[in-house]
Order: C-alpha cells, then sequence, then structure tokens
C-alpha cells in the first residue's frame, strides 16, 4: 500500500516535472517562433524602407521638376506611415538674403474631403526660419518630430491641428549641397513617440529629392551657358539670332511691326589688348557691355529720354563684337537714336586696373528692314554698315542701305576672282630701285604685285590686296611672290665694282601671324638659292604691335637666318620710335605722304627731319618713299637721308625692265627706262 501510494506520489511528481517540462520546452519554442517572428518582422520592415527610398528615387530621377517628385513622396510616404497628411514648402530666399518657407500648394490628403485637414495645409502659406515645425526643419536642415502638435509650444497651427484631429507630426528638408531646397511635413491622427529609425529613412528621403534640385540646377545652367556669353553674362549670338528671328516672324504676321540692329565694336581694341593685356581687355569689354546694358535698361523705362518706349537684346558675338536688337520701336529714327547714345556713353572713361582709359566705338545700324529678310541677312547688313562706320574713321555710326549689299558682292566676287587668278598665273612681280642718296646708285628693289587680269589689263595691289588679306588669299600670294623675287635676284647680273644688290619683299600682317613663317622663309631661301643677306622683308608698325612678344621673337629668328627687316609706311601707325627699339630693324620707311608733305611748309619738314634723326639714333637707315619731284630728292638729301625710292627715279617695272636697271650704268638706265633717272 505504501508502496503504491509512494509510488503515486512519485508518478504525481514524475507528471508534474514533465508538465514543467512541457512547459519549459513551449515556452522555449514560444520564445524560439518569438525570435524569429521578430527577425521576420525586421526584415520585413528593412524591405518596406528599401522600397520606399526606391519608389522615391524612382520618382526623383523621373521628375522634371522638383514639385513633380515632392508630389509622388508625400504619397508614398502617407502609404508607408499609414499616416493622414502630407504638405510641402519651397524655401526661398527674401530680400533680406534670409530663407523663408512658402507654400508649394502641393500636399496629400489620405481621406480627401476632410475640410479641418484642407484648412490646416493650406490656410498657412509661408514660415520663417525656425517658426513653427517646417520652420525648425528649415533652420536646424534636419529631421523634427512632435509628439503631438496640440500641446507643443512652438506649433501656430496647434488649434487647426486640433479641429482637423492631428496630434504627431515630423518635417524633414530637401538639400540641395549646404542649402534646404523644400522642407516636407507629415500628421497623424494619433500621437507618437519619436521614431529614430523612420527620422533617418525620411533623412536620406530628403537627400534623394535633392538631387532633383541639383540636376535641376545644373540643366538650367546649361541651358543659359548655352544662350549666354561667360565673359559678360550677356545673350550670345545663338539667344540674340533666336530673339532676331521671333521678331522678323512678328512682322511677317504684323507688317506694321518696326525693329532695328545695332552692330558695334570697339575702335582699335585690339590695340588695347595688346598693349595693355588680355586682362585689360575682358575688363575694357565688361565694362563697355555693363555701360551699354545699363543705359538700354534706362532708355526702356518710362523716364527715359524720349519717352519711348522699346524692348531690347543686348549680345555679345565675340571679341569687341556687339549687337543690340531694338524692338517695338515707333520709327527707324529710334534706332539711330541708341546709336547715338552708345556714343554719347563713351565720352566718359572706363576705370582699367586704376587707370582711366576712353573707349570709342563704331556702329553700324539697320533701322526697319524689309519684310522678306532672315536674321542672318539683317546681321550681316548690320556688319556691312559696320564696316562702312569703320571706313568714316573711328567713332561713326552708319546706317546700311543696299548699296553696301552690292559692294559686298563686288567683293566677294573679286574673291573669287582673286583664287582663279593664283591658279591660273595671272600674277605678276614689278620691281622698284631704291637708290642710295649720296651716291645717286641702285642698291635693291622693292618687289611689288600686279595682276595681269585675263591677260588684258594690269591691275594694281590697291584693287586687291586688302580683299586678298581679308581672305587669306595673301598667305600663298605672297609666298608666291617671295619666290619669284628671290629666284629674280639669285641669278641677277651686276655690274662689276657695285655692291650686291638686295630685294625687298612686303610682309602682310596675316602672313606673319603665321606658325611656320620662318620657315617658309628658310625654306624660299634654300630653295632659290639667293644669299639670305640680299633679301629684306618690309612689315608695317601694326604687325610689329600686335603680340609684341611674340613679334620681337619671330624678328630675331628672322635676322638669324641672315634676313634685313624693314619698317614699312612708318608714322601712320601707332608706334613710337621708342617701341621700334627694341626690335631688331635695320631699315626704316618713311611714309610717302610724310615725304610729300615737305612741301607744304615747316611742319612737313620738321616731321621728317625728326624721323631721321631719330632712326639714326637708332641706327637705322632711312628710305624715303615717293619721291617725285627733284625739289623733294634736294631736301632729303639736305636733311641727311639715306636712301630714296619714287617715280623720280623710276616707277615699279617688270622683271627685264628691273634687270635692266640693275645692271646698266646710270645713263643707259635712264633712256632704256623711259623714266626720269636722276643723275646726281
Ligand atoms: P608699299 O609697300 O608702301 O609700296 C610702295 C607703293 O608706293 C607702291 O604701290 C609703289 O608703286 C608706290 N610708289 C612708289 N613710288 C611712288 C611715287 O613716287 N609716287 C606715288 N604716288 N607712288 C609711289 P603699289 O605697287 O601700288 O603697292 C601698294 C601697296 O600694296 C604697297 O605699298 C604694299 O603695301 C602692297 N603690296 C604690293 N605688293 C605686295 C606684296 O607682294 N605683298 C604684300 N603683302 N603687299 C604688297
Ligand atoms: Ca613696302
Ligand atoms: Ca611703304
Amino acid at each position: 500500500m505504501t508502496a503504491t501510494l509512494a509510488s503515486e506520489a512519485d508518478l504525481r511528481a514524475e507528471i508534474a516535472k514533465l508538465k514543467r517540462r512541457l512547459e519549459r520546452e513551449k515556452k522555449s519554442r514560444v520564445d524560439a517562433e518569438g525570435i524569429a517572428e521578430r527577425g521576420m518582422r525586421a526584415l520585413y520592415d528593412k524591405q518596406r524602407q528599401l522600397e520606399l527610398l526606391e519608389k522615391v528615387a524612382a520618382a526623383a530621377n523621373e521628375s522634371t521638376s522638383l514639385n513633380e517628385a515632392i508630389r509622388t513622396t508625400l504619397v508614398q510616404v502617407c502609404e508607408y506611415t499609414g499616416w493622414q497628411v502630407g504638405n510641402s514648402f519651397l524655401a526661398e530666399m527674401g530680400s533680406d538674403q534670409s530663407y523663408q518657407l512658402i507654400s508649394t500648394g502641393t500636399w496629400h490628403a489620405v481621406n480627401k474631403d476632410h475640410d479641418y485637414a484642407y484648412d490646416l495645409v493650406t490656410r498657412w502659406k509661408t514660415f520663417d526660419a525656425g517658426q513653427g515645425l517646417p520652420g525648425r526643419a528649415l533652420s536646424t536642415k534636419a529631421p523634427v518630430w512632435i509628439v503631438d502638435v496640440v500641446s507643443d509650444n512652438n506649433f501656430p497651427r496647434a488649434e487647426l491641428a486640433r479641429k482637423a484631429g492631428l496630434k504627431a507630426a515630423f518635417a524633414f528638408p530637401v538639400m540641395a549641397g549646404a542649402h534646404v531646397a523644400a522642407v516636407l511635413e507629415f500628421f497623424s491622427d494619433k500621437a507618437h513617440p519619436e521614431d529614430p529609425v523612420l527620422l533617418s529613412l525620411m533623412g536620406q528621403i530628403g537627400t534623394q529629392l535633392g538631387r532633383v534640385v541639383d540636376r535641376k540646377r545644373s540643366q538650367d545652367q546649361l541651358v543659359h551657358n548655352a544662350l549666354h556669353d561667360s565673359l559678360t553674362g550677356l545673350p550670345n549670338r545663338a539667344l540674340f539670332l533666336e530673339r532676331l528671328t521671333s521678331v522678323i516672324a512678328r512682322k511677317r504676321r504684323r507688317p506694321e511691326t518696326k525693329y532695328g540692329v545695332l552692330f558695334m565694336d570697339l575702335d582699335h581694341f585690339k590695340f588695347v589688348n595688346d598693349s595693355l593685356g588680355h586682362l585689360a581687355g575682358d575688363a575694357l569689354i565688361i565694362g563697355f557691355g555693363r555701360r551699354i546694358a545699363d543705359a538700354l535698361r534706362w532708355k526702356e523705362s518710362d523716364d527715359g529720354p524720349g519717352g519711348s518706349q522699346f524692348a531690347s537684346t543686348l549680345a555679345r558675338l565675340g571679341g569687341d563684337e556687339f549687337v543690340i536688337l531694338v524692338e517695338d520701336i515707333k520709327h527707324g529714327g529710334d534706332v539711330v537714336a541708341v546709336a547715338d547714345m552708345i556714343q554719347q556713353l563713351l565720352t566718359q572713361p572706363f576705370m582699367i586696373e586704376g587707370q582711366e582709359l576712353f573707349a570709342s566705338a563704331s556702329v553700324g545700324v539697320i533701322a526697319d528692314p524689309a519684310v522678306d529678310v532672315n536674321a542672318d541677312d539683317v546681321l550681316r547688313n548690320a556688319d556691312l554698315a559696320l564696316y562702312r562706320a569703320k571706313a568714316l574713321g573711328k567713332s561713326q555710326h552708319a546706317l546700311y542701305d543696299e548699296s553696301m549689299h552690292q559692294e559686298a558682292m563686288k567683293r566677294l566676287k573679286l574673291e573669287s576672282e582673286l583664287r582663279l587668278a593664283l591658279r591660273k598665273n595671272e600674277f605678276i612681280v614689278y620691281y622698284q630701285p631704291i637708290v642710295d642718296l649720296p651716291d645717286m646708285e641702285v642698291v635693291g628693289f622693292e618687289a611689288l604685285v600686279r595682276w595681269n587680269r585675263n591677260g588684258e589689263e594690269i591691275v594694281g595691289p590697291a584693287e586687291f590686296i586688302e580683299v586678298a588679306e581679308d581672305t587669306g588669299i595673301i598667305l600663298p600670294l605672297g609666298l608666291w611672290v617671295l619666290e619669284t623675287a628671290c629666284r629674280a635676284f639669285q641669278g641677277l647680273a651686276e655690274e662689276p665694282g657695285r655692291q650686291q644688290q638686295y630685294v625687298s619683299v612686303n610682309l602682310s600682317a596675316r602672313q606673319f601671324a603665321q606658325a611656320d613663317l620662318v620657315i617658309q622663309i628658310a625654306n624660299i631661301i634654300k630653295k632659290t638659292g639667293l644669299a639670305p643677306q640680299r633679301l629684306r622683308l618690309e612689315i608695317t608698325e601694326s604687325v610689329a604691335m600686335v603680340d609684341a612678344d611674340r613679334a620681337r621673337r619671330v624678328l630675331e629668328e628672322l635676322r638669324a637666318i641672315g634676313v634685313k627687316l624693314a619698317i614699312d609706311d612708318f608714322g601712320t601707325g601707332y608706334s613710337s620710335l621708342s617701341c621700334l627699339q627694341d626690335y631688331p630693324l635695320e631699315i626704316l620707311k618713311i611714309d610717302r605722304s610724310f615725304v610729300n608733305r615737305m612741301r607744304q611748309g615747316d611742319d612737313g619738314l620738321q616731321m621728317v627731319q625728326t624721323i631721321i634723326n631719330l632712326a639714326r639714333s637708332l641706327r637705322m637707315k632711312v628710305v624715303a618713299e615717293g619721291v617725285e619731284s627733284p625739289d623733294e630728292l634736294a631736301l632729303l638729301k639736305s636733311m641727311g637721308c639715306d636712301l630714296g625710292q619714287g617715280y623720280l627715279f623710276s616707277k615699279p617695272v617688270p622683271e627685264n625692265v628691273m634687270r635692266q636697271l640693275a645692271a646698266a650704268p646710270r645713263q643707259e638706265v635712264e633712256e632704256a627706262s623711259g623714266n626720269l633717272w636722276m643723275t646726281g
């Protein structure tokens, strides 16, 4: 019995033990399940967070505006959080340079008919930094959480929130770089303790949305850059043509529409740039642009002079070239008034690098063009008028007329004729003797190009050299002249006892600018076999003044190969003799205009004497150009001029006559050339 009892007790104990074990096992299973479930939960949460981020990232990528991306994000975040209302603000800089939030008008409510929610998000349109929920996100540049807005002490919309039954809220900024671009806020109908995980997720969303702003900004920048000039910030050629094209289209629809174009550039800008440096040149361009822009703005407004209202576009085409499109004018004269205004503006100096600098501009004007023109025509015609204005001298403006177009066509025709002439070998070289004044002996010749047009007439360079220069035809032409002249002098027979005669060849600015100029010349010398000291090159002052450092280097290199150098047309350009002393020049040619002016009296005489004296002090030989009369010759001799060239001795002559002049004694030369020939 006791055994049974004992065993019964044992059994009960055994059962209790078993029960406890089962309990334990059950508990641990439940615990294990709990752990597994929590793990799953965490995984699930992570997944949802990722999904949300992906959706926002996709919206950010596809949206063309921040507002569009915000709209999607508001919906996604409400869906994710299960919260009721989302709202948005854009940050804008106020006149006091501080940022303010302005309602975007884009918001989302789960229950659309919720009047109170509507009030909450639409009644308050602006927030200052630090003010209310969004204002705090703006000033801290970080997410903000409010457990219950109704009891918050910095929530001005508390009453509206209470009516709407909204309690918990958070806001986060959209960051573009270091600046807040926008703020998003969300509301729940329950109070919630701060959720750091959710806030950090919102921080990431803010960054995603910021990318839209960055992208939009860089796109805007690209568009702006494509249409504006980087130096002055003014519209560029593309934008100008766009506006011009649209006004032309408007005139086609309404022919009474009137507009005009001004095409201008600074006079001698290149000189400023080369002598004062590119920075000063840029500063002048910026200053010029700004002055015109300011004046136009003033003139456009009501209180401008004349009171006539119009719209204008000032653009920089490049270099020192500016254009103005003037729209909505009453008559063509209004455009000329703008040209006047521009020249008036330039009577005041510019302050460039602490120095006063006076600038002037030439302006080409086209007023009220015909209906059937296109934008390129208008711009080209305004440019033609500018070309005319330049020809009138500095500080001038010229109005386009049809004859300019004809002139341009003539130039175009000449250009194609010149190219053809080059292929047909229609160019020839004439030579004009250069005479030693004390000895009256021919010491050299200047090579001067001629065009034997269609084998019918001999055309002088005055008629084509400028076009050849503008079009680059001068490059092959100049080389051809050089080679022809070198060849002619290489085999030149000489009268025994005379010094070797040289040939002087003109080098144009365009040729001088060629990077391989020295090599080209060295090659021709080698090819023709002419002794280099028998070659002289004539350059004009302007050639030497453009990029002075390079000019000096090139001239040194030319001298190093044995060629002698002359400055041509001296006195007609800008350079002073003091500039010249830096260059390795041996000969100075006084321009014909000075020689001719000698006859007019003391001033002319004085001028020539000064040049001769200064040249002598620089150890340069002086050639007087254009000596036409025995009087001039006598004066030059008395002033100590070394050499002379002019019709008095001989006109430029073809090569066969040049050979006779070079070889024959003076008396024979006189007869052979048929020209006046002075015998000392
Ligand atoms: P330039 O270099 O000053 O040449 C002198 C010009 O004065 C020549 O005109 C010559 O015929 C002219 N002349 C010489 N003596 C007298 C005179 O006593 N009275 C007058 N009234 N004129 C005189 P041309 O041959 O018509 O050449 C004109 C310009 O064309 C030259 O002026 C030169 O700048 C340019 N040129 C001529 N040939 C070439 C060339 O092969 N290459 C380049 N780049 N330019 C050239
Ligand atoms: Ca010359
Ligand atoms: Ca000359």
